[in-house]
């Protein structure tokens, strides 16, 4: 099919293609992830250039070819500027686009997760705390692609009243103290690791909750490294994704703090 057509879009990246042409890469709300050339961006009076930028929100004209796509022109909606400036910025923006890059097929809607890019990339330029978004968009994207974690009790015996909570990212949730010792007899403990009670509240809420109504959490050290072992654990079992801008993300977070 050849045709013209027409999209909201997030620039994941863009690469050089020949002398003069780029291939970007987009996120759409309705078509997934998308690659297009855009042909002579390079040279120096291209018009096209203002948007090929990672992190740019824009709208763009497409022109899907029967191999690779063209991208002919567009506008921007957004910049988010502050996001190529700061360092700590861009590199929380750097991870939310790769875990794009990784988890979305192309071809396939996904109009809510796009909401939620949007919504962390504009808490960023307002100066939520980046951890904080980054273990929102993480939250929002696994559920998303569909897995939701068993957070209410014991995946196996419900409601849990004594002994230790521990959260297995491969049985998919919670278990008590005996499923717990069961599994480590069994097999070892794998991957399930103990949780506190305050944590398991916050991700509960990143599950059921819009973006905006989370922007105000204040999750303690503890529970932020909590969180993240949570969420990236699930990504990991259930997606194959690991994050490989983390680390630099976190370099850059000590610095500045
Ligand atoms: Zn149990």
């Amino acid at each position: 099919m050849c045709a013209l057509y027409n999209s909201d879009a997030v620039v994941i990246r863009s690469r050089d293609y020949r002398d003069y042409d780029k291939i970007i890469n987009l996120f759409t709300p309705y078509y997934g992830r998308v690659s297009a050339v855009v042909k002579g961006v390079k040279k120096p009076k291209s018009k096209l250039a203002g948007i090929v930028q990672s992190f740019t929100y824009g709208n763009y004209q497409l022109y899907s070819g029967k191999s690779l796509g063209r991208l002919v022109q567009g506008k921007v909606l957004h910049g988010f500027q502050e996001l190529r400036t700061d360092l700590v910025l861009m590199s929380a923006g750097m991870c939310i686009l790769e875990l794009i890059d990784k988890a979305i097929p192309e071809g396939e809607e996904y109009p809510a997760l796009f909401g939620v890019t949007l919504s962390c990339f504009h808490l960023l330029e307002k100066s939520y705390p980046p951890s904080l978004v980054l273990r929102i968009f993480e939250a929002k994207l696994i559920h998303n692609l569909g897995v939701s974690p068993e957070l209410s009790g014991c995946i196996n015996h419900g409601s849990i009243t004594q002994g230790n909570l521990y959260f297995d990212p491969e049985t998919g949730g919670l278990i008590c103290e005996t499923c717990f010792e069961q599994l480590t007899e069994n097999r070892g403990p794998g991957r399930a690791f103990p949780v506190e009670k305050g944590s398991i509240n916050i991700i509960k809420r990143m599950f059921e909750f819009p973006v905006y109504k989370l922007r105000t959490l204040k999750p303690t050290q503890l529970q932020y490294d909590t969180l993240e072992k949570m969420l990236t654990s699930m990504l990991e079992v259930h997606f194959g994704i690991v994050c490989k801008t983390k680390p630099f993300f976190k370099t850059n977070l000590q610095r500045n703090s």
